[in-house]
């Protein structure tokens, strides 16, 4: 796991008339306690921050689902290896308070590491299983125990009735849902479609870390899936050709993976016994030393039709 400890920040003025910020569990239990009676069900909206339109649109669904809307902020260092970018990941909370603001939430948890992990790392963790460990898993070695792990503990601090989770991270959704499902957890987990900008590429707190012309490399990862996504009919074979052709032909991304996976990635759609219908392509790549990853629905025809023009 990364060094525990993160640079001090400071809380900005936010221009509000009802977002609490909460930054102590004892706070978060005040404010929770203290909500009006008529705020009965309460939907949390789990970040790291540097909140863009992604974030946004998970806030706006929370406050179609729930009376009372919870956005926590909080980088995880226990989802990331000690040779990642904790301590370079960027860090907005004004801007963030204020987009908070703007998008009706009622209360941030925005505690420090020693708020969430007293006793340093913690001894009992969530095992993710076997999905755990493919795609991100695989390249990122304890990422989503130390995901699933901080989830289990925001749910349980705010009590939410109701969690928001983008398909952007579509591998952490499928996760959290078996979490839920696993251990019985009492709360309605909502996945949210990806948010993208207009020429396609999905939006991430990381892409902040691109260069211009990083940026025009990583719209190959959408345009990939795209033409995947386009080539449904002709089976899983030809969605990957698909897809690679962009891939291969695409200059300055070093490609992590491209798969094709069942709805619950369980198994490879290019399976023999993989049924026709619907599946992801996911793919993750690295732009400069920027990683990123997308993913998208798709398709799987028997392979005997023709793919749709794109
Ligand atoms: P993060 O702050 O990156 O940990 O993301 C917090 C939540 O926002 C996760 O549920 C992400 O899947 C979601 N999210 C991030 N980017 C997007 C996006 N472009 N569209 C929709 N949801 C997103």
């Amino acid at each position: 796991m990364a060094d525990l400890s993160e640079p001090s920040r400071s809380i900005g003025r936010v221009e509000s008339d009802k977002l609490r910020i909460a930054s102590t569990r004892a706070e978060l239990s005040t404010a929770l306690a203290s909500r009006s009676a008529t705020a009965a069900t309460v939907a949390l909206v789990p970040t790291m921050g540097a909140l863009h339109d992604g974030h946004a649109a998970l806030l706006d669904e929370a406050r179609r689902r729930a009376e009372f809307v919870v956005a926590s902020i909080f980088v995880n260092p226990l989802q990331f290896a000690p040779t990642e970018d904790l301590s370079r990941y960027p860090r907005a909370l004004a801007d963030d308070l204020a987009l908070c603001a703007q998008h009706g939430v009622d209360l941030v948890f925005a505690p420090v590491v020693e708020e969430m992990y007293p006793d340093g790392a913690p001894e009992v963790t969530v095992e993710p299983g076997r999905v755990g460990a493919i795609l991100e898993g695989a390249s990122r070695p304890g990422h989503f125990r130390g995901v699933l792990t901080v989830v289990a503990k925001l749910l349980n601090l705010v009590r939410a009735d109701v969690a928001v989770f983008g398909e952007k991270d579509y591998q952490q959704l499928v996760l959290i849902r078996r979490m839920v499902q696993d251990l019985s957890l009492p709360v309605e987990i909502v996945g949210a479609p990806t948010v993208r900008d207009p020429d396609g590429l999905a939006l991430s707190s990381r892409n902040r870390y691109l260069s211009p012309e990083q940026r025009v490399a990583a719209l190959a990862l959408s345009r990939a899936l795209l033409q995947g996504r386009a080539a449904g009919p002709a089976g899983a074979a030809g969605i990957l050709a698909a897809a690679n052709d962009v891939l291969a032909a695409a200059q300055g991304i070093d490609v992590d993976y491209l798969a094709l996976r069942s709805t619950d990635l369980t198994t490879d759609a290019r399976a023999p016994d993989a049924p026709a219908g619907e599946a992801r392509l996911l793919v993750a790549a690295r732009v400069g030393t920027t990683r990123l990853i997308d993913n998208v629905a798709v398709t799987v025809g028997s392979g005997n039709e023709l793919p749709a023009v794109s």
